[in-house]
């Protein structure tokens, strides 16, 4: 039977007042799960994915040369948005991921085989969550020091091992030190790597140390930190997260994902 107007018009309060209790529940349990973690709140969400990433144009914190891939310090854009990095990956903590996971903090590791290899397991359901896992190197040497063909070796080599244990071949590629030569740009570029980012800001557990004298965030950084345990320094890697999303919150930025944009 069709509806009379005062019965939809019912409905219709009805179904607003149940999309209201809705939403005070997802309230409510979003913040039990920022209090679960040791935050006031959860993190802003990222605005919405660009649907092609945006072309890399000459722009401070970006280094173009032909045929290279791209250096990004800073990932151009008017959004406050951040970049979450995590390299090495030493410690595999699953409380980082699943604090991260829970909190809607995305994220882009860069892996060193060396230390990945006694557990890719935790890097695959790092990809499962929706986190990227991209190349930093087999050995974690000093490019520097390197002639090309050892590069392409340690750059080339990783872009095979992980798309052998995580399903995907990397796009980016991350020096160990952010120290790199042209041969380092040549070589990634010849097995597929198509950009470097490095960083402007690197994240600890108790601080985070910023790369310019305003000693704050800018839209498009890329904050650094490291699969790092408390032999290596003060704190777990959920203290460290609780400490990035502090200060990205306190500065009115939101993480989205690195991949996304580059
Ligand atoms: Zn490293």
């Amino acid at each position: 039977m069709p509806l009379t107007l005062p019965g939809l018009a019912r409905a219709e309060e009805e179904s607003s007042s149940e999309a209201v209790a809705r939403q005070q529940a997802a309230v409510r349990a979003g913040l039990a799960t920022a209090r679960r973690w040791g935050l006031e709140r959860l993190p802003a969400q990222a605005p919405q994915r660009p649907v092609v990433r945006p072309e890399l144009k000459p722009a401070q914190g970006v280094k173009l040369a032909p045929g290279r891939p791209p250096v990004v310090y800073r990932v151009p854009t008017d959004e406050k948005i951040v970049f979450l990095t995590v390299d090495d990956g030493a410690e595999k903590d699953p409380e980082f991921s699943r604090m991260a996971a829970e909190l809607g903090v995305p994220f882009s590791a860069f892996v060193a085989d060396y230390l990945a290899r006694e557990d890719y397991g935790y890097f695959r359901r790092l990809a499962a969550q929706g986190d990227m896992v991209n190349n930093h190197t087999i050995n974690h040497r000093d490019m520097r020091l390197l002639g090309y063909e050892q590069q392409r070796d340690e750059i080339c080599r990783q872009q095979d091992q992980l798309e052998r244990q995580i399903g995907v071949r990397p796009r980016l590629f991350r020096p160990p030190y952010g120290e790199y030569t042209d041969d380092t740009l040549r070589a990634a570029a010849s097995c597929g790597i198509e950009a470097v980012p490095l960083w402007n800001e690197e994240a600890f557990p108790d601080r985070m140390e910023y790369r310019y004298d305003d000693q704050r965030l800018h839209p498009g950084d890329i904050i650094l930190t490291h699969f790092r345990g408390t032999s290596l320094w003060n704190g777990t890697m959920t203290d460290l997260l609780r400490k990035v999303v502090n200060e990205v919150g306190a500065q009115g930025f939101t993480f989205a994902r690195l991949d996304d944009y580059l």
